[in-house]
């Protein structure tokens, strides 16, 4: 068992009284650079967040030797085109994330959409962000990838279908599952009710994992007709 000296929660507790200030890092404390009214990080804790490594699966985003197309999507090609994340999915970023998703610091949500909004196509996409379950919404009291969406939405001017797409059943946790049992988890948790034919689409959320959850949202995308789609995340989880 590890024991936490009062002398550290002490200066944790500071940490966090002094990020809790307006104006200060929500890592550090420190001063936050606030050009843009809304960032969160001094700029030390903004240029040490994860960075996606250099070569990536150009269809799925995961890491791979030489940016080669990866075996999962050689062997069964997902419905999007190609996946757009802004960092890699660790320590401290998986912080940022967690303190918006329980902690309601709904201004993350906000500073995360302006980060993905800077390496977003130029062309006109629809933005749908995917979506919660009625219940786990009525839980957690807002949908953090639709939060995010509107932060996009503000920067970049897109058009946002808040509610085109549906998720008609809960679903168990993915965490824990393997590929295919998460495929299984989601298979028809989605439903799509507008006609998107023609439309080129951003599927919008916080993090992408194995890509299971979003590859299904953009198979039912592509049913009705969306395409590209394309997925904007904060950030990717990568095996490697
Ligand atoms: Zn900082
Ligand atoms: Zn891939």
């Amino acid at each position: 068992m590890s024991l936490i000296l009062p002398q550290t929660l002490g200066n944790l507790f500071r940490r966090c009284q002094r990020a809790l200030l307006p104006g200060s890092c929500l890592l550090c404390g420190g001063a936050a650079d606030d050009q843009t009214g809304s960032a969160l990080l001094c700029p030390p804790c903004h240029n040490d967040l994860p960075a996606l490594p250099p070569n990536c699966c150009p269809q799925c985003g995961e890491a791979t030797a030489l940016g080669e197309r990866c075996g999962a999507c050689l062997l069964n090609p997902p419905h999007f085109t190609r996946v757009i994340a802004r960092w890699r999915y660790d320590f401290p970023i998986d912080r940022l994330i967690h303190a918006l998703k329980y902690g309601h610091r709904t201004l993350v949500a906000r500073w995360l959409g302006e980060q993905m909004a800077l390496a977003l196509p130029e062309s006109e996409h629809w933005l749908i962000p995917l979506p919660l379950h009625t219940e786990r919404l009525r839980q957690r009291g807002f949908n953090q990838a639709l939060e995010i969406a509107r932060s996009i939405k503000r920067q970049r001017r897109l058009p946002l279908l808040a509610d085109c797409l549906q998720r008609v059943r809960p679903t168990a946790p993915q965490a824990g599952l393997d590929q295919r049992q998460r495929q299984q988890n989601v298979r028809g948790a989605f439903a799509c009710n507008t006609d998107l034919a023609g439309r080129p689409v951003i599927l919008v959320d916080d993090v992408m994992t194995t890509g299971a959850t979003v590859g299904e949202c953009a198979r039912i995308l592509a049913q009705h007709g969306a395409g590209p789609i394309t997925v904007a995340v904060a950030a990717r989880a990568l095996k490697m």
